[in-house]
Parts: structure tokens; sequence; C-alpha cells
């Protein structure tokens, strides 16, 4: 009889099992720009900001993303989004067409951002600070983690020195690498030593803050090694240089890190562990002001700094390209949405937000 129980009880598990593994998708890597606005996503670089360049000379900024036409204007800027995403994915979040994303905590900086976009929900009592204080709230990268077929298997790369703390290494057990360091590991691949030897070597204008080039190769060198089910690329240049007015700077590292999506695709598009059994969500953690000295704030004082945008890629998301109905999503959706794609069910204390259900097929 107890024999019978447990084989019973087995056949329901793997019939549970099954039944909620019904997508293509099995690796998700998640990807953020720290403060890109909308603005230039959906209508590339600004004319009227190009003048905004104070110490990081570009003479060619025109030549090189303006465009009087608006399709060329935003693929000259994000090739990738624009040639790839928009042919074969989804982009959320032109408000021009009253397709909307926005933040739902009432802060509109960095750490309420990504903490409402990991954990699925704001927390505007606990989270008000972009202090490095370990994170109360469980993230959806500790949850995955904790499932038997994903242990281990999650890892962040991330170039602001407080992601350790929001995604609370210590407790969730998520692997992190973070700010200026060398990697420190016993092998290291050719391409990491050469990087470890740069970052001992380079002026760093973001201080403590690593250089996005650094986080992405760090971090494909870790894929290529490690091969984690979830990765979670986390860039902060675009921030850094919108706050020092640097729209030309601004302007470049969004471009860099759209050619830097575009290999890491052709990467996984080459590996069979990777190869249309992985979807990239791109977005953001705050959008910015909307003028000419506006663009370069965000923060309570900044209203429209709630204002957001994703993208999606991969084998269980239709190609809908650039949504053009109208619509309101929410930054704590995108925590169910990733789970949802790995054919987890994530929960936490607090109520999360729903899965996106057009970014994936049934
Ligand atoms: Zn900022």
């Amino acid at each position: 009889m107890k024999s019978y129980t447990s084989i019973l009880l087995l056949l329901i598990a793997s019939l549970a099992a099954q039944a909620q593994q019904k997508t293509k998708t099995e690796n998700v890597i998640l990807i953020t720009l720290d403060g890109m606005r909308w603005q230039e996503i959906f209508n590339g670089a600004d004319s009227s900001f190009m003048k905004q360049q104070q110490h990081l000379k570009d003479g060619k900024l025109k030549e090189k993303y303006w465009r009087n036409d608006l399709a060329e204007r935003r693929k000259a800027l994000l090739p990738f989004f624009w040639n790839t995403i928009a042919t074969k994915g989804q982009l959320y979040g032109n408000r021009l067409l009253n397709n909307k994303v926005d933040v739902t905590n009432n802060q509109l900086f960095s750490y309420p951002g990504y903490n409402e976009l990991l954990t699925g929900s704001a927390d505007n009592e606990r989270v008000h600070s972009n202090d490095k204080f370990y994170n109360p709230n469980k993230n959806v990268l500790e949850f995955i983690n904790t499932q038997p077929t994903f242990k281990n298997k999650v890892a962040a790369f991330t170039s602001w020195d407080v992601f350790p703390f929001i995604i609370n290494d210590k407790r969730s057990g998520v692997y992190v690498s973070t700010g200026w360091e060398p990697v420190k590991e016993k092998k290291l691949t050719g391409r990491e030593a050469m990087m470890n030897q740069l970052t001992k070597s380079l002026p760093n204008p973001l201080g403590d803050v690593r250089l996005d080039a650094f986080t992405f190769y760090y971090g494909v060198e870790y894929m290529k090694k490690n091969k984690p089910r979830v990765m979670y690329f986390a860039f902060d240049e675009t921030d850094d240089f919108a706050h020092g007015g640097e729209y030309g700077a601004y302007l470049n590292s969004a471009n860099y890190t759209d050619r830097f999506i575009g290999e890491l695709w052709d990467y996984v598009q080459s590996d069979p562990t990777y190869k249309n059994k992985t979807t990239i969500i791109i977005t953001c953690d705050h959008g910015r002001g909307a003028d000419a000295e506006g663009w370069k704030h965000h923060g309570q004082k900044v209203p429209e700094a709630s204002q957001i945008w994703f993208a999606f890629l991969g084998p269980d998301t239709p190609a809908m390209g650039e949504m053009k109905n109208e619509q309101q999503l929410y930054q704590n959706q995108i925590a169910k949405t990733m789970s949802a794609l790995l054919g987890q069910d994530y929960k936490n204390d607090k109520p999360v937000g729903n899965a996106i259900s057009t970014a994936i097929s049934k």
C-alpha cells in the first residue's frame, strides 16, 4: 500500500512538472540599462540635446546618430533593437502610441527600481535609498536558484557595486560579480587574465562603478565556462553619463550596449546549450525627465522618471515587434514573466505583478 502511494505521488509530481513546463524557454538572460529613457529607445537621438557634452568630446555624434527619418534614426542608435528585436521579438513602452510601461514604486531611482523589478513588488517603506544595505525582500533570481534543476545555475554580472546588496547574495546564494575588482578564480581564461590586467591599468571615469564592457565580457566568459540557466547583466554607464550631462557619452553607451546584446544573441544562438531555448528580456530601473535639463535627472521630483520600457526576444515570444496597442504595463510584472517563461510559478510574501501574457505564446 505504501509503495503504491509513493508511486502515485511520484506520478502526480511528474505530471504536474510536465503541465508547468509548456514553454520552449530553458534559459533566461535579463539585461538592464540603468536610467535609459524610452524616448531614445523609440525615437533615437534627440538633436536638441546633442550639444550637451561637457568633458567627453565626440565630434561625430550627428554623423553617427542623427537621421531625419525616425525609423532610420532609432536604427542608427540601436541597430540590434530595430533590426532584430523589432522583427523577431517585442518592444513595449512607446508612449507616443499610448503603449505605456511604468514603475509602481514612488521613489524613481535605482535601488527601489531594481527591487521592484527583481522581487515583483514595490517596497516604498523599506527600500528608499541607494545605500549598501542587504535587501530584506526575496527576489526571483533567488526563487529560481532554489528550484532543484536551477541550483547554482543563476548568476548576475553587474557594473554598480550595490547589486550584491540588492540581490542579497549572502542570503540568496546567487553568484554576483560586481564593481571594479579583478575576477578571482583558479583557472582564468586568456580574456579574463587580460581584463584583470586592464582593470588595474585603466583610468575609470565612474569611480567604483565597473565600465560596462568589463561587466559584459567577464559575464560572457562566465557563461561559456559555467553555462548558467539564468543570467543577469546590469549595465550602468547610461545613468552615470546622463547625470553628468554628457549626452553624447550616454548615446554611445546605449549604442555599445546594443552591440553587446547583439554579440550575446549571436553567442546564444551558436551554443547548443542555449540555441532556440533562451529568452532575452531587456529593460531599465527608472526613466528620466523629458526636457533639455530634465533628461539628466530622475527621482521623486521628476514624475516622468516613472516611464520605462521592455524588450523581449526568444522562442516563446511572438514576433509582434513594436507594440502599437493602447496598454499599460508595470515594472513589477517582469519577475513573474521571467519565471513563467521557465515554467516556474514565482510567488513572494507580498502579491507580485502578473506575467505579461502577450510575451509568452500559449
Ligand atoms: Zn541615477
